[in-house]
């Protein structure tokens, strides 16, 4: 498995990755049933855990996606948000780095006073918690992820910064290197 492996809107996902790929399921605290690749869902487990020490309580709103979902996916924000913002947030189908089983979209959850949870899932509600995200930020490379589609990301390329789609990368080192360099994934691998 090349946990470096490169899939954006000029590399469609390989051939005969999703053969390899090994998945594991999780269930959200919505009740669905994610699929993710196995070291990524342990790696997010142990992320989960130790922000969870902090009082920040993450979950997962999508992980793998077949080339079916996408296509659906791209159906749905279509008819929810138009095709300005649906061409800047979503890959076309076999281009998107969930395919690969990397990649992660999160979703958070607020303990009210009564202790009960409320979940934060839209896009629209998770952009307005920036210092939330701020401290999941932080945490992602020691456990071997990087936020994928940075400010610098939305700069270089004009597509839309995303502070839930986390990506895995397998090693700290390189995510704390890409991490304090300010590097995007192509950056990293001079292909962009
Ligand atoms: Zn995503």
């Amino acid at each position: 498995m090349d946990y470096l492996v490169l899939v954006n809107k000029d590399h469609p996902l390989p051939e005969g990755w999703e053969e390899k790929l090994k998945t594991i399921t999780v269930t959200n605290s919505i009740g669905d049933q994610i699929d993710i690749e196995k070291k990524t869902g342990e790696a997010y487990q142990r992320l989960k855990a130790s922000l969870e020490e902090e009082g920040i309580y993450i979950d997962i709103d999508s992980a793998y996606r077949s080339v079916e979902d996408q296509r659906e996916l791209k159906e749905r924000f279509l008819e929810k948000y138009g095709e300005e913002y649906t061409a800047k947030t979503v890959a076309e189908p076999g281009f998107s780095e969930h395919h690969t089983g990397l990649a992660v979209d999160l979703y958070f959850r607020l303990k009210e006073e009564n202790e009960t949870f409320t979940d934060i899932v839209e896009n629209e509600d998770l952009v307005r918690y920036p210092e939330i995200w701020e401290k999941i930020h932080q945490k992602l490379p020691e456990f071997g992820f990087i936020l994928r589609f940075t400010k610098h990301y939305e700069d270089l390329t004009g597509d839309s910064y995303e502070p839930w789609h986390i990506r895995y990368v397998d090693s700290p080192e390189i995510a704390k290197e890409m991490t304090e360099k300010d590097l995007t994934l192509e950056e990293y691998l001079n292909k962009s």
